[in-house]
């Protein structure tokens, strides 16, 4: 037998012992409730939904919802596809030794941190990779009720130039953030990250090495790190921070801007067609800049971005900013100009295209992933607000959260 053919069987037997891993044998039933089934879909009313294994069996008026089975009944609430927060991170000491940390723990700093706000998938953009795979594992058991983890594992940052407010960073952990000089050093990093368990690559294409210097790295290391990251199958994000660190990102093949450029003086319509063109995704993280004097300008550029067809995805980098409130970022987006199904469009369907999920996730309807956010407010005329009262988060036909609770 094959080492990988051997690894296979082992996962298979693994699985079948594990009674409630999520997506197995999982039925929930929402009664009565308000459905957004897409973005782009008007509301619907007094529908059933019912999950069977884990996965959305039906979808409407007429549903019949099976004797026995754990209901929601909705009462005025609003149902949408499980939200994505694609930047988040998993590097407060909080998370150390997610290995061997007691589940309900877990389980309670995630609510905290990420399923109180509805989010049944999130993208760690950087951190220790062994510890956040250990979280992975636990929260794939079903041990640790929490949100589906992508992880990029360990950024690679220019040599020499590690951003600033890495500063008090341990020294044992600086040891461990790539810092590669040459193509095979990036190449070998990310292999390493891979091999380690990380999803996806991050890398620091602007480094803010102080408040006002930003060193780029250089374009040949960014591009071999890229490549071999596609290799792999993986998507790269990238911190730009400038438009040097962009177009370092741009010419390297860099997938998605994990921020929007914090200066965004020369990021012209020029630069902006570049990146639609290249089929670039931007994360917008507006709260992070907020106090930022020039915060319209920023808001400005991922609007343009949008109304010239550019793709962009929810993100906050939660877990870096120690506040995990929400709203600040859903006012940013509106004060931007998004309207709500644009919100709606980073939260579900536009994250799950760039994950190359569309087939099975990012929509209320048969055949998707039983991952629904349920809110006791309809956005449409709740404004920004309205995305931050969460009731339930269910995740694979499991509520991993409830505000009841
Ligand atoms: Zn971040």
């Amino acid at each position: 037998m094959t080492r990988r053919l051997h690894r296979e069987v082992l996962w298979l037997v693994l699985l079948l012992l594990t009674p409630c891993a999520v997506g197995l044998g999982q039925e929930l039933a929402i009664e009565d409730a308000a459905v957004y089934t897409s973005p782009d879909a008007p509301l619907r009313s007094h529908v059933n939904i019912v999950i069977h294994h884990g996965v959305i069996a039906s979808v409407g008026e007429q549903v019949r919802i099976p004797k026995g089975i754990q209901t929601i009944s909705c009462n005025g609430c609003v149902v949408l596809a499980g939200f994505w927060n694609a930047h988040v991170h998993f590097m407060e000491p909080k998370w150390n030794d997610a290995a061997h940390q007691p589940a309900e723990r877990l389980t309670r700093q995630l609510s905290e941190m990420v399923t109180h706000s509805g989010f049944t998938t999130v993208v760690d953009t950087g951190s220790d990779v062994e510890n956040t795979v250990a979280l992975r594992k636990r929260l794939e058991s079903g041990e640790v009720l929490g949100p589906r983890v992508f992880t990029a594992g360990i950024p690679l940052y220019p040599a020499h130039a590690l951003p600033y407010y890495l500063a008090d960073v341990p020294a044992e952990i600086k040891a461990k953030l790539g810092q590669p000089d040459t193509a095979e050093d990036a190449k070998s990093l990310v292999d390493k990250n891979r091999a380690a368990g990380a999803d996806l690559l991050k890398l620091f294409t602007g480094s803010i090495v102080s408040p006002n210097r930003i060193t780029p790295m250089k374009v040949e290391i960014a591009r071999a790190a890229a490549e071999e990251e596609h290799k792999g199958g993986g998507l790269v994000f990238s911190h730009s921070s400038n438009l040097e660190g962009t177009k370092v990102a741009i010419d390297a093949g860099v997938d998605v801007l994990a921020h929007t450029p914090e200066v965004t003086h020369g990021i012209d319509e020029a630069v902006l067609r570049d990146m639609i063109t290249r089929h670039m995704t931007i994360i917008p993280t507006l709260k992070l800049f907020s106090q930022d004097h020039d915060i319209a300008e920023i808001r400005g550029l991922d609007y343009r971005f949008h109304q010239r067809g550019g793709r962009l995805v929810y993100g906050t980098d939660t877990g870096f900013l120690p506040d995990y409130d929400q709203g600040e970022e859903f006012r940013q987006l509106m004060a931007a100009g998004f309207t709500f199904r644009d919100v709606l469009e980073m939260l579900t369907t536009a994250p799950a295209a760039l994950f190359h999920l569309s087939q099975r996730e990012g929509k209320v309807m048969p055949g998707m992933r039983g991952d629904l956010t349920v809110l006791s407010d309809d956005p449409a005329s709740g404004g920004p607000e309205a995305f931050t009262k969460v009731r339930d988060t269910v995740r694979g036909g499991v509520v991993i959260w409830s505000a009841d609770k």
